[in-house]
């Protein structure tokens, strides 16, 4: 049986995204609904290893539910990835009476979460933030949500400058590893060809889907690009390479850039945040630990660390289908 949970920390780690602060705010309210304290932790993993502490009651978390970023503020932390800074964190956490820790971060934070808690047996539960969505154990990461419609926002106001001046654009969007935010933002937007790290479309069949557009009659299109997709050229390589290949084309690029991680989460990302929050809150009442909290089919689901840290969310196979057809 494990020790009574009377005081929980709470912090924010790796790369921002909207919702972060919606599921602080669950956590601390869930912590304040069954009785027992919560410790706001800044910067992260750092903010643990320098004693960066706060109390939070219910009031600290009023207006926030709406605001993108986190509060408690993110970082990374070299430090954190030595044993001795771990040992520094665990004494600070040990100082204040802390008994568990909810870690709202991606594969990295849940990484140093699963060390910790083999280190020193302190309870951890994770909490999904990153808007790639590339976690296993949950079909939406916090903030994944909200960059899809940040995302075809802005692909609707490039979309009128490039049927104005019969344009071809190539958006980059983020996702280094995973084409998530691709795939389902260029349905979204109605783009003529998505580039994912899953699959190899290969150039010769963008040139050639290009040149199908350009002869079925379609005087503009919209290319998403994520990031890390798999023909290992940046976008202005491809820019240039589909130039060269199809010079009737007037090509323009457009990076959407750190855009895609800020602004206010969308309502899905609230009530994912919300309940991901309580769920995590109660199971580690209930006595678990070094489970990520997730959602699947709807349900709020439990995964062990272990495995969200090592596998990836697959992309939807269907979306892509999808997408071919609605490019004829
Ligand atoms: P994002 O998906 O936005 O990049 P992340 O949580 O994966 O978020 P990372 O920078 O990879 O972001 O990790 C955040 C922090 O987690 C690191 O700065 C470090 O403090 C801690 N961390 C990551 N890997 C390890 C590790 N192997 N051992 C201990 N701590 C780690």
């Amino acid at each position: 049986m494990s020790k009574t949970i009377k005081k929980i920390g709470v912090l924010t780690s790796g790369g921002d995204a909207p919702g972060m602060n919606a599921a602080i705010r669950s956590v601390v309210r869930t912590c304040a609904f069954h009785g027992i304290e919560c410790i706001g932790i800044y910067r992260g993993y750092q903010g643990m290893i320098e004693g960066d502490f706060k109390e939070m009651g219910p009031r600290s978390v009023n207006n926030i539910i709406n605001k993108g970023g986190t509060i408690l503020k993110s970082a990374r932390s070299k430090e954190f990835t030595t044993p001795e800074g771990r040992k520094k964190a665990f004494d600070n956490l040990t100082k204040v009476g802390v008994d568990a820790l909810v870690v709202i971060g991606g594969d990295g934070s849940f990484t140093g979460a699963e060390i910790f808690n083999n280190e020193f047996g302190f309870p951890v539960m994770g909490i999904p933030g990153t808007i790639d969505n590339d976690i296993f154990g949950t079909s939406h990461t916090l903030g994944y949500d909200t960059a899809l419609n940040t995302v075809i926002e802005c692909i609707d106001k490039i979309r009128d400058t490039a049927s104005s001046h019969n344009r071809l654009f190539f958006v980059e969007v983020m996702g280094r590893d995973a084409g998530h935010i691709a795939l389902n933002a260029g349905i979204g937007a109605g783009a003529e060809e998505i580039l994912i790290p899953e699959e190899d479309l290969g150039l010769d069949r963008l040139l050639e889907s290009l040149q199908k557009s350009k002869a079925s009659g379609k005087s503009s299109s919209i290319v998403v690009v994520a990031e890390g997709d798999k023909m290992g050229k940046n976008v202005f390589e491809l820019k240039d390479y589909i130039e060269s290949h199809l010079p009737e084309y007037d090509i323009r690029v457009s990076v959407l850039g750190h855009m895609q991680r800020g602004g206010a989460p969308s309502c899905f990302d609230r009530v994912l945040a919300s309940r991901l929050g309580v769920k995590a809150v109660e199971s580690i009442l209930e006595g678990k630990s070094n489970f990520m909290v997730g959602i699947l089919k709807d349900e709020v689901t439990l995964t062990p660390l272990e495995q969200a840290i090592k596998g990836h969310y697959p992309i939807d196979r269907e979306l892509l289908r999808v997408s071919d057809i609605m490019s004829t």
